[in-house]
């Protein structure tokens, strides 16, 4: 009741914002607040039952600090790793059924990206993040339908750092520079020149994943800084065959993990900190300008901006999972 005001004075931002109707589908996951962490200057004032979510800063007391955002759904602190699974589930099956989709987690380093989309440090089966579970239930389902689709896997992983592409699965590990193609091939795939490895398993995909995170980490001081000021993009391309009429299906399946999305004026870095802190601020907010011309259905979406939206061209159509606390 206290917030129908706040709703109310906000109702234009919120017709602007748009539900993201169609084919993004943007969350949001509160992550647990830790004891002893510091307080934060936005705090979460209200959170509604179809996706609002109002936040309020603190050092601007009144209406001018409070905004409103609209997700499709959010996940609280207590949501589980199966509960927010559930909402990405029907997708692994389009993948199946030949679309390209896309999931990833945009937030802060610290936001909880990682514990989403990996799951924490020694997961269990119930901690489980999104990409195991996305990945078990690709093959299951490929399984299942094997007496009429047969189908083909390969994975392909890349680096994106300081606006170079590089291929992390070359078997000699030498982290060749990639071109990506000015238009999306039928298959689409944007960087044909990466190593394609076959797969037929979920722990075939994660060791593959392991050799990717070990050769994006050469030349880097410890893994951790070296991931999260770049984003990696690991494509399970996925091949189908009708087994009666031998019509083919292609799809493929992004997994991406971006780099963290702290502002670079807030942390006063310089020299090559600084650099990567505007290439990767540039690729953020390209990518947010490409999601925002998709929401709004604009004829003209501006993925030429970064090398991000140009390999993830084809399959930013589909999905979004967005993490914002
Ligand atoms: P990021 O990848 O965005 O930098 P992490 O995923 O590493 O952030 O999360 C930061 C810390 O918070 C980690 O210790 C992680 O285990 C914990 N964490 C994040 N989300 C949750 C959650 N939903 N429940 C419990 N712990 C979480």
């Amino acid at each position: 009741e206290n917030y129908s005001v706040v709703l109310a004075e906000n109702r234009k931002m919120f017709n602007e914002i748009q539900d993201l109707k169609g084919n993004i589908r943007v969350y949001c996951r509160i992550r647990p607040f830790f004891p002893g962490q510091k307080e934060k200057r936005t705090t979460i004032e209200y959170i509604g039952e179809n996706g609002e979510l109002v936040v309020a800063n603190r050092s601007k007391p009144g209406k001018e600090g409070h905004r409103l955002f609209k997700f499709n759904k959010i996940f609280g602190p207590d949501a589980t790793q199966a509960e927010v699974f559930s909402d990405v589930q029907p997708l692994i099956r389009s993948v199946l059924d030949g679309y390209n989709v896309c999931i990833f987690a945009y937030g802060q380093t610290g936001s909880g990206k990682t514990y989403t989309m990996t799951g924490p440090n020694s997961a269990t089966k119930e901690n489980w993040g999104v990409n195991y579970r996305a990945l078990n239930d690709l093959f299951d389902i490929s399984q299942r339908r094997r007496s009429s689709i047969i189908y083909e896997m390969g994975v392909q992983m890349v680096e994106i750092y300081n606006e170079q592409v590089r291929d992390l699965l070359s078997n000699d590990g030498s982290q060749k520079k990639l071109g990506i193609l000015s238009h999306s091939q039928p298959n689409g795939l944007a960087v044909p020149d990466a190593s394609m490895q076959p797969v037929k398993s979920t722990s075939d995909v994660m060791d593959l994943m392991d050799m990717g995170l070990r050769n994006r980490a050469v030349g880097a001081t410890a893994l951790n800084e070296r991931s999260s000021r770049s984003h990696s993009v690991l494509t399970i391309h996925v091949v189908g065959r009708d087994v009666k009429t031998g019509a083919p299906l292609l799809g493929n399946l992004h997994l991406v993990d971006l780099a963290g999305s702290e502002r670079v004026d807030r942390s006063e870095v310089v020299g090559d900190r600084l650099r990567e802190a505007q290439h990767i601020n540039k690729s953020l907010s390209a990518l947010g300008d490409v999601i925002f011309a998709l929401a709004q259905k604009n004829l003209h979406v501006p993925y030429r901006n970064s090398k991000l939206t140009q390999v993830l061209q084809s399959s930013l159509g589909i999905s979004l999972l967005v993490i914002f606390f």
